[in-house]
């Protein structure tokens, strides 16, 4: 079937089997590959209730449009129960891994148990090992160095299970949230190296050509992808999210700083910025190689993104462009996702503040980024910031967390886009702008304008945002190219690729499947509508700035987002959408909860 190997591998670490493992072809059909696949495969590998720590499986997804000449074709995904919320979780990366996957002739791997030591697997070409290393406690940038082929490897924060701890790929191209690093740590594997040779299979090329062709007239000619993600890289979002009152500062207390231009896109450009760089066939290029200090003290190396630099710096009320560019190095190196290790150490950094927490470093203090370390290695005041801001504020009995069902939350102050604040809320792997973005609709107008403070309408706009984000991260395709691409593109590449027709409409039906899947998976956990909430202190308006003055009624949008998606009045997804949409059953019904019965948000060792 083009477009697809109809392959994957099986790998249980414990005994070191490696097996074929068949999948159905209406499984392609239905969940495309990358985020959808790795959904579908993981229900038959676990129970949602499953330890994240004990009794995981990873599984690793290319899709079917990986390794073709589709602009930005090279991402890849990764798929577990997530140790720091509970949820299930994906994450995808660029960089040149996910096409040196593909061309090995599988479509996924999918790996189980615990090694007895620490080891690596290796494949090539179909060829797979799995073989004992020392390389265990060697940071990200040394364990790539050191292995043949495309690496994807842990820090020592996957090997200490810190709970947000990522795995990198090309130095600084990240699986970056939800602590997937930590599973790969639990099952003791360093590292997995890939080296692929074949073509991928692709049903029609010459039209596939034609299409790639017009796509990058489009990506050449929006103002977006072609010059200010490629001039400024992500950063080029700060001057503007803090104008807009929206860039949030010592742990989401203020909403923009004047000295956010420490920090930009443009000044970057004009001090620490060396050269750009694309990862595989991406015309857009928004990576950033960076270089700061002088004579022994210069570093070089890669970003930092527009995440990374928020959470960083001014959500840590950290201004200094060096010491935010450090930290990121740091992170990439040891393993941790930028965001959630920000998130909580401005959790920290305000129990601090409110003499909750002495031993914890104030708001300001960029030796701070010093405990980035100590939290890789569980070392001192590192070992409870490794559990997340959510465990961190419980064990210290005051919520001042900032997080989405114990994720913590990115760049954006949810005051400030109604969308983007449900988008938030509804996330099925916690806070995170990447399952529906609705920065795009409400601030760029792409692909139409959204009033961002109204709520009206907005249940359907979020409905539209996070399918099309989830069949995205499944064909799979970087969602920068939608600021240029319209829909019907997506279409296209997949019938070129696998000779099969789909429209717009499919698309949407099998990101809704998709998104309706993982509701489900999370439904069976035990989450509930009392999880799709934000932290308490969103319910106040934001008193200066660009965004002052509005909140937003959640639970009318909630009302209005279920009944678009199908589900009950709680969230669940009712037996006819899971029906319509031919997803399984995971959940057993429960009695809706009484209304205004509300529990707050307590981390699960699910
Ligand atoms: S736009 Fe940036 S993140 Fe997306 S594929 Fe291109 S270089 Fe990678």
């Amino acid at each position: 079937m083009d477009g697809w190997w109809n392959h994957a591998a099986r790998i249980d670490l414990s005994t070191g089997n490696v097996t074929s493992h068949a999948i159905d072809e209406t499984i392609y059909h239905d969940y495309l590959g990358g985020r959808g696949l790795g959904a579908r495969l993981l229900i038959d590998e676990i129970a949602p209730t499953a330890d994240a720590l004990a009794e995981n499986a990873l599984i690793f997804a290319a899709g079917p449009l990986t390794g073709t000449t589709v602009p930005t074709a090279g991402r890849f995904s990764a798929t577990a129960k997530s140790p720091l919320t509970g949820t299930i979780c994906d994450a995808n990366v660029g960089g040149s891994l996910g096409q040196a996957f593909k061309k090995t002739g599988l479509d996924a791997l999918i790996i189980t148990g615990r090694a007895p030591e620490p080891s690596v697997i290796s494949i090539k070409d179909g060829d797979i090992t799995v073989e004992a290393t020392d390389l265990w406690g060697a940071t990200t940038t040394d364990a790539c160095s050191a292995l043949p082929g495309r690496t994807a490897a842990i820090g020592p924060a996957g090997e200490h299970l810190v709970r947000y701890a990522c795995i990198v790929t090309d130095r600084h191209r990240v699986f970056g949230r939800g602590g997937l690093g930590a599973v790969m740590g639990s099952k003791q594997l360093k590292a997995i190296t890939v080296q692929g040779s074949a073509d991928v299979p692709v049903a029609d090329r010459e039209r596939l050509k034609e299409y790639v062709k017009k796509a990058g007239v489009k990506l050449s000619s929006s103002p977006v992808t072609s010059r200010g993600l490629r001039q400024f890289g992500t950063p080029i979002l700060v001057n503007l999210i803090n104008w807009l009152g929206m860039l949030p500062a010592r742990n989401f207390q203020q909403p923009a700083d004047e000295r956010a231009d420490n920090l930009s896109g443009e000044t970057m450009a004009d001090s620490i910025v060396q050269g750009h760089e694309g990862c595989y066939a991406c015309p857009i290029r928004c990576g950033l190689r960076t270089a700061v200090g002088e004579g022994d003290g210069r570093e070089q190396g890669k970003g930092p993104e527009y995440e990374s630099t928020w959470a960083l710096g001014p959500n840590l009320g950290i201004y200094n462009l060096e010491a935010v560019t450090r930290a990121n190095y740091r992170c990439n190196e040891l393993g941790l996702d930028t965001i959630s290790t920000g998130g909580t150490l401005a959790a920290g950094m305000e129990l601090q503040q409110h003499g909750t927490a002495d031993s914890m470093p104030e708001f300001g203090d960029a030796a701070a980024l010093a405990s980035i370390g100590d939290i890789a290695h569980r070392r001192g005041i590192g070992d409870q910031l490794a559990e997340g801001s959510a465990r961190l504020c419980q064990a210290h009995g005051c919520s001042v967390s900032m997080t989405v069902k114990g994720m913590e939350l990115p760049a954006y102050d949810p005051r400030g886009a109604a969308g983007q604040a449900l988008s938030f809320a509804t996330s099925n792997r916690g806070g995170c702008h990447l399952r529906g973005y609705m920065i795009g609709e409400e601030i760029f107008g792409v692909p139409k304008l959204f009033d961002r403070f109204k709520t009206g309408g907005k249940p359907e706009v979020v409905r539209r945002s996070q399918e099309r984000n989830a069949y995205l991260d499944s064909l799979i395709l970087c969602k920068f190219t939608a600021f240029a691409l319209n829909e019907p593109f997506y279409p296209r590449f997949l019938e070129a690729a696998t000779g099969r027709t789909y429209s717009v409409s499919d698309l949407h039906t099998i990101g809704r499947r998709i998104y309706t899947l993982e509701r489900e998976f999370n439904t069976a956990a035990g989450f509930t509508r009392d999880d799709d909430r934000l932290p308490e202190r969103f319910s106040e308006p934001l008193e200066t700035g660009a965004s002052a003055g509005h909140t937003f009624d959640m639970d009318a949008m909630l009302d209005a987002y279920y009944a678009a998606m199908g589900w009950n009045t709680q969230g669940q997804p009712t037996d006819e959408t899971l029906k319509a949409l031919k997803v399984p059953r995971l959940h057993e019904a429960t009695s809706p909860a009484p209304p205004g019965c509300r529990r707050p948000w307590f981390p699960r060792d699910r």
